[in-house]
């Protein structure tokens, strides 16, 4: 069965990649069109939460068709992601490897256990 334990994010791309062009949708595979493509996808998965109280992890998990809602809602997002790196050359990996390293240097994890979990913007 394919989990992200045994999956390679190549693999992803490739399948995302496969399935655009069986359909030839290249030609509307813009990145301007999948990256507003990629926000409706985000506002469908904030739709799920819209209005509700938050609820704790343990019962959001055993909201089974809540549940299932999200999990296709981020795989939408997750999949406009992916195309819009297929369509641009860009190495994912590499890229979240090298956001993580400048998140870190911004947020130093000593001063943020020291200051709080957000800095409070001072206007
Ligand atoms: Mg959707």
């Amino acid at each position: 069965m394919i989990s992200d334990k045994n999956t390679c994010l190549h693999e992803l791309k490739d399948k995302i990649k496969e399935f655009v062009k069986e359909r030839e949708w290249e030609r509307y595979h813009h990145p301007k069109e999948l990256a507003i493509s990629m926000s409706i996808e985000i506002a469908e998965l904030l739709e799920i939460f819209q209005w509700e109280e938050k609820e704790c992890l343990g019962l959001l998990e055993n909201n089974q068709q809540k549940m299932e809602r999200i999990r296709e809602e981020l795989a939408d997002v997750i999949m406009y992601a992916l195309s819009i790196s297929n369509q641009l050359n860009i190495d994912l990996s590499q890229a979240i490897i090298k956001k993580l390293e400048a998140n870190k240097i911004k947020y130093p994890s000593e001063k943020v256990l020291k200051e709080g979990l957000y800095k409070k913007k001072t206007y």
